[in-house]
């Protein structure tokens, strides 16, 4: 029997590639779609000789056509980290809005379930904490970070306006700070920035006083999270995350412990409108998919310490910013 086919957009990306592993591992036949404007082909290399997977290098802010059946679209593209998304505002905004409705219409034309990927910025600079999923958010729409949580606002929007009015099979997923191996080293998140201090010998940067808080998923209890949430029968929005929060200061001083780097802290600027706290409450995805995270920090800094020391002494020098 032919396998079910599922189109993940933004698959050379971090998560997109590591979605594209859970589903060939599940037995799905895998279109991996991508513009490669943060991604890279390094991330799916090992998946472009395997029969089950397929690319398409386009932009999905472009009208996506994909020929035959597809089963599920699982859409991830768009820049994610706020360096990137600073960079690029326009096709930030672009892949959020465009870019979603015309997945929404190929899922509409193929009858397919379509899953999103939100965020936990979606909540901005959260007035309620933890965050739940009932809670609407505090987001300055015209600060530098609106162009990505007002994106994603309007993504979740129209993708429950797809679901009530045309009956589209829809899941939205908040996914909350996640790292792990395949993060661009210079992509300016927080662990690849420390990581990647610590590994050239520079000071590791915290910004503001580092009393701003975050909570660190590893990168494979997301995709396990993000596959139960598609298989489940619920449209409405699900945190995915794992809630062991962590101030930013304390953070660099466990990089530093796990590199045993002798660099120092220095601290630069706060960004403007950077969350000063950020933690989800779970309680829906544990009762509604029985998930939960698994790793810990620990276990799951040091697997992605392994994973950017292996890499080539080029990309660790290389600066993007
Ligand atoms: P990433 O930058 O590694 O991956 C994003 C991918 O999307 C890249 O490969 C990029 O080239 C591709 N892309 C961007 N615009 C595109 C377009 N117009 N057409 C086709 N491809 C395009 O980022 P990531 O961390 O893997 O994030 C993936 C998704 O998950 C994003 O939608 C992001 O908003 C969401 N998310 C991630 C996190 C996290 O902690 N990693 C948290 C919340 C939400
Ligand atoms: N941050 C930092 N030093 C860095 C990069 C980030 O102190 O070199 C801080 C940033 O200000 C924020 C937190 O770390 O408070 C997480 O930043 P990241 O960009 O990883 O993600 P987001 O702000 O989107 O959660």
């Amino acid at each position: 029997m032919a396998k079910e086919r599922v189109l993940i957009t933004g698959a050379a990306g971090f998560l997109g590639s590591h979605l594209c592993d859970k589903f060939i591992a599940e037995g799905y036949y895998v279109i991996g779609m991508d513009n490669l404007i943060t991604g890279s082909m390094d991330n799916i290399a090992h998946l472009m000789k395997l029969e089950d997977f397929e690319f398409y290098n386009h932009d999905v802010t472009k009208y996506v056509h994909v020929p035959g059946k597809l089963k599920y679209i699982l859409h991830f593209a768009s820049p994610a980290s706020p360096i990137d998304y600073l960079k690029i505002p326009i096709q930030t905004l672009k892949v959020g809005a465009h870019g979603t409705h015309n997945l929404l219409g190929l899922a509409k034309e193929k009858k397919a379930r379509i899953l999103v990927a939100s965020t936990s910025e979606v909540y901005g600079d959260p007035m309620v904490h933890p965050q739940t999923e009932e809670y609407y958010g505090n987001v300055n729409p015209v600060g530098p970070r609106g162009v990505y949580d007002e994106a994603k606002r309007f993504m979740e929007s129209i993708t429950m306006a797809y679901h009530t009015y045309h009956d589209l099979e829809t899941r939205i997923v908040r996914i909350f700070n996640t790292y792990g191996p395949r993060m661009r080293l210079n992509d300016g998140r927080v662990l690849p920035a420390f990581i990647g201090q610590a590994l050239r010998g520079e000071d590791l940067t915290v910004f503001g006083d580092g009393s701003q808080t975050r909570s660190f998923c590893y990168v494979s209890d997301l995709v396990d999270g993000i596959y139960k949430l598609l298989l489940s029968d619920y449209a409405q929005p699900v945190n995915i995350g794992n809630p062991g929060e962590i101030t930013i200061s304390e953070f660099a001083d466990e990089i530093i412990k796990l590199t045993g780097t002798d660099q120092k802290v220095v601290y630069k600027d706060l960004p403007k409108d950077d969350p000063k706290q950020r933690q989800p409450n779970i309680k829906k995805a544990k009762e509604l998919l029985g998930w939960e995270p698994k790793v810990s920090r620990a276990e799951g800094l040091k697997i992605t310490y392994d994973y950017f020391k292996s890499l080539d002494k080029e990309k660790l020098f290389q600066k993007e910013h």
